[in-house]
C-alpha cells in the first residue's frame, strides 16, 4: 500500500480520503546537529517515523516541512530558520488545505522540539476556524512523546543526555543513515548534559536560555552523543513507533472509529 501522498496521483488521494485514512504532516528543521550529523536530521527523523507509523495504521504521509523554528542554532552555518509567525502560517495553510479536501484526521508529527508548541497552537486554530464547515480532528505530537517511558528505559546516558545531536538522535541516524554520521569527529568534543531531556523528562519545564555560539566552543549539541549506537537507535525507533501506534489506536477507539 502506497503511503506517500507525493507518490500518488489525485485519484489515489481521493481514494484515501474516501477510505478515511489519516493524513500525517511531518514537521522538521534545517539546523546544525553537531559536527557529526547532517542538517536535515530532524526532517529525516519526522518523515521516517511518519512512514513507519503510516505503514502500521494505514495512513497517508504528506511531504515533510523541511524548515522549522531553529533560531536556537542560527549562529551555526547551515541553519535556516523560519520566524515563528511564518512557520505557524505555513503549517496552518498545509493543514487547512488537507482538511478542506476531506481528510478527517490530521496528525502533525513533529521532529524538532521548538516546533511542538507552535504545532499545538496551529491545531487549536484549525479547529476554531474550520470545525463549523468540516468534521475533523487534529493531533499534534512530537514523535518521541508517546513512547517516551519505553525509550527512557533503553537509554545509556545520564539525565540530560537526550536533547539535540544527543544519544537519541545520533543513535537514530546511526540506525538509519550511518553513511551520513561522522562519529570520529566527536573525539574531544565538549557536549555538556542539559538540564532537561528530550524524552521522559523527570520534571518537565519550558525554560529558555541564552543560545549557543560556535565562538564559545559550543558544538551545537545538547546531550551525550558518545553513548550512541546503531543498535540503540533501532530499539529507540521501534519503541517510538509502538508508542505512536498505541496513541493512534487509542484515539480511534475513543472516537468510536475502528479500522478495517
Ligand atoms: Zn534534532
Amino acid at each position: 500500500m502506497e503511503v506517500r501522498l507525493a507518490h500518488m496521483t489525485f485519484i489515489e488521494v481521493e481514494q484515501a480520503i474516501t477510505e478515511r485514512r489519516i493524513v500525517i504532516v511531518p514537521t522538521g528543521a534545517t539546523e546544525a546537529h553537531g559536527p557529526h550529523m547532517p542538517t536535515d536530521t530532524d526532517t529525516h527523523q519526522a518523515e521516517h517515523m511518519a512512514v513507519r507509523l503510516a505503514e502500521r495504521v494505514n495512513a497517508v504521509v504528506a511531504p515533510a516541512i523541511p524548515y522549522g523554528i531553529s533560531k536556537t542554532f542560527e549562529h551555526f552555518k547551515g541553519t535556516v530558520s523560519l520566524s515563528i509567525p511564518l512557520y505557524q502560517e505555513l503549517v496552518y495553510e498545509v493543514g487547512a488545505a488537507l482538511i478542506k479536501q476531506g481528510f478527517t484526521h490530521l496528525v502533525l508529527l513533529n521532529g524538532n522540539r521548538p516546533n511542538g508548541t507552535s504545532n499545538d497552537a496551529v491545531a487549536r486554530r484549525l479547529i476554531d476556524d474550520l470545525d463549523e464547515r468540516f468534521d475533523f480532528k487534529v493531533t499534534a505530537v512530537s514523535y518521541w512523546e508517546p513512547g517516551a517511558a519505553q525509550i527512557h528505559a533503553l537509554r545509556k546516558s545520564k539525565v540530560g543526555g537526550m536533547g539535540h545531536g544527543c544519544e537519541y538522535e545520533t543513535s537514530f541516524q546511526l540506525a538509519t543513515r550511518p553513511e551520513l554520521v561522522h562519529m570520529e569527529r566527536l573525539k574531544g568534543v565538549y557536549a555538556p548534559l542539559v538540564g532537561w531531556d528530550l524524552v521522559a523528562p523527570g520534571e518537565p519545564s519550558r525554560t529558555y536560555a541564552r543560545r549557543p555560539n560556535p565562538t564559545t566552543n559550543h558544538a551545537s549539541i545538547f546531550g551525550d552523543p558518545h553513548t550512541a549506537s546503531a543498535e540503540a537507535g533501532k530499539a529507540f525507533i521501534d519503541a517510538a513507533v509502538d508508542g505512536l501506534v498505541r496513541m493512534i489506536e487509542g484515539l480511534q477507539l475513543s472516537y468510536g472509529e475502528r479500522r478495517k
